[in-house]
């Protein structure tokens, strides 16, 4: 075997959430193996500080790292989220939920979703997520982890967290630094390259030097290593996804501790709210083409619950992605890579994935092409189908109250979206794809809180006892009302988990 020696040198540029995520992983990984990680983050510029609502994979990640779970949410001011509330998307005055984990269970080996939709053809039955534990518990505004040893009917539930960004990256820094970080405070201010176009060193304002085999680009949207050092473009999708800005600012917490985040529809996008233990975060996602930056800073004020702790900020981005995630040796993590609007809070998501593809792919030195191309290949793969579930959420409404949802009627939308729902109006089908973040019921639970519902069902549940289904649906609905009546709230349990 030839000697193909495995890297030994990786050079982290940005110190927001996807640098701090990436050492985090990167430093544990290459534990023991000789292997350095050195981070530089600016003094001088500063980190989108956004990014407080995740899915189930960011506990997986903590898992991942060996975080104890208590000990992170406890620092990170953080709660425990089931699912999102979706008010006003559909029409005024409508809401729905997206609820992780699972909802019901096959019924004579037949998917639940298929009996539930001949007894909703019949207008026998609630809506999809009444039959789900993540979304009882949420109603309830009450919050259980099953204990896995002891299976009941919560048992199926999904969970994942609402934290302080900031103070998330600062746990995940202090965790990098017990497995030998190096940390720069300093800017990089040129990009040196090997003869044949690699990246060689980053030259720091005060600083010396840093070089490095392999360089990871979390510089946010500056994209300093991936676009302006390499040229690498980014790839718009504006088209299909045309909000480009948000409003944000903290409020006051409210009385009552949602264990969700809510997503609220607005005259030109959305509002969301996401409940942290001392505070609550805020923000209004806009297309500036129907909405000025001023109206949107007054139409969050005006929405808030409670009193704002500073006056809104504006934050611009472009939703799209890059056109290669990784070059040469470089790989773009977080807003570097790409953007996807924050509608299912797929940003640290994006990075978990990012690092986690990276790590599975780690590349030698005499790497050839193969492993890049792939990796490209994956993180395509994700970005396309977190964006055709972001814009079912849109093109399925029926507003007509205002430019913004009127254009809706009219814009493209993707291809592979226009297949998937195709093939779902025809029988409730969904195309298989096992790389989908969103599983099954996740968009069932959308689909079916748009409204849209299948012209038919799957004639194969016909074979089943119907009076007998309809009676177990209404069995589900029952007892999990009353597993959840007996249930302490988010507040009484995190106080419990965290000491409080
Ligand atoms: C409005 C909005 C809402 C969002 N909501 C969510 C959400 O609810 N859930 C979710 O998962 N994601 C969300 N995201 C996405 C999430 O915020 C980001 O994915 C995440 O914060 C990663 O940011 P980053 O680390 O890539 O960039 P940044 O936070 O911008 O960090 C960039 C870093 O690079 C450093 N840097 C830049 N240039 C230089 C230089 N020349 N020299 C040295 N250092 C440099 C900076 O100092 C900084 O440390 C949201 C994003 C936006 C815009």
């Amino acid at each position: 075997m030839h000697n193909h020696c495995p890297l030994q040198s990786f050079v982290i540029l940005g110190g927001g959430t996807a640098g701090w995520m990436s050492a985090a992983l990167l430093g544990r990984i290459l534990k023991g193996s000789g292997a350095t990680v050195t981070l530089i983050e600016s003094p001088d510029i500063s980190t989108v500080g956004v990014g407080e609502a995740t899915v189930p994979s960011f506990v997986d990640f903590l898992q991942i790292l060996d975080i104890p779970l208590a000990d992170f949410m406890r620092e990170t001011n953080a709660t425990f989220k089931l699912g999102i509330k979706f008010s006003e998307w559909h029409s005024q005055g409508h809401r729905y939920w997206h609820p992780f984990g699972n909802i019901g269970a096959r019924i004579d080996a037949q998917p639940f979703f298929q009996q539930w939709l001949k007894c909703t053809h019949n207008g026998e039955a609630g809506a999809y997520t009444d039959y789900g534990p993540s979304a009882a518990m949420a109603r309830e505004g009450k919050f259980y982890i099953p204990d896995p040893k002891r299976p009941n009917n919560l048992s199926r539930m999904g969970y994942a967290l609402h934290f302080d960004a900031g103070l998330a990256a600062e746990y995940l820094k202090r965790y990098a630094a017990t497995y030998n970080v190096r940390h720069l405070v300093s800017t990089v201010e040129h990009v040196s390259h090997t003869p044949d176009g690699d990246i060689s060193e980053l030259r720091l304002n005060d600083h010396p030097p840093v070089s490095g085999e392999f360089f990871l680009d979390c510089s946010g949207q500056r994209a300093l290593l991936i676009e302006k050092a390499l040229k690498v473009q980014y790839l718009p999708w504006e088209a299909f996804l045309p909000v480009n800005a948000a409003a944000v600012v903290q409020s006051e917490p409210g009385e009552t501790l949602p264990p969700y985040t809510e997503a609220i529809a607005h005259e030109a996008g959305w509002r969301w709210r996401i409940p942290l233990q001392t505070r609550t975060g805020n923000g209004y996602v806009f297309c500036d083409r129907y909405c000025s930056e001023d109206k949107a800073r007054q139409a969050l004020l005006a929405a808030l619950a409670e009193p704002a702790l500073a006056e809104p900020r504006i934050i611009r981005f472009a939703t799209g992605k890059r056109q290669k995630m990784w070059h040469r040796n470089c790989l773009a993590v977080g807003l570097s890579g790409g953007f996807l609007e924050p509608l299912e809070s797929t940003g640290l998501y994006l990075i978990m994935r990012a690092i986690l593809n990276f790590v599975e792919l780690m590349p030698n030195r005499v790497e050839s092409g193969a492993t890049r191309r792939e990796y490209n290949r994956l993180m395509d793969i994700e970005y396309e189908n977190i964006r055709d579930f972001i814009v079912m959420h849109y093109c399925t409404s029926t507003r007509q109250d205002s430019p913004f949802w009127r254009d809706w009627q009219a814009r493209a939308i993707p291809d592979s979206l226009k297949a998937k729902l195709a093939l779902y109006r025809n029988q409730g089908r969904l195309v298989r794809n096992d790389l989908d973040l969103f599983a099954e019921d996740s968009w069932y639970a959308v689909l079916t809180g748009m409204g849209v519902l299948p012209e038919d069902y799957d004639r194969r549940v016909d074979a089943s006892d119907y009076a007998t289904v309809r009676t177990m649906l209404a069995n589900v609905d029952r007892s999990l009302r009353h597993s959840t009546a007996q249930l302490r709230s988010h507040r009484q349990y995190l106080q419990e988990l965290l000491n409080l």
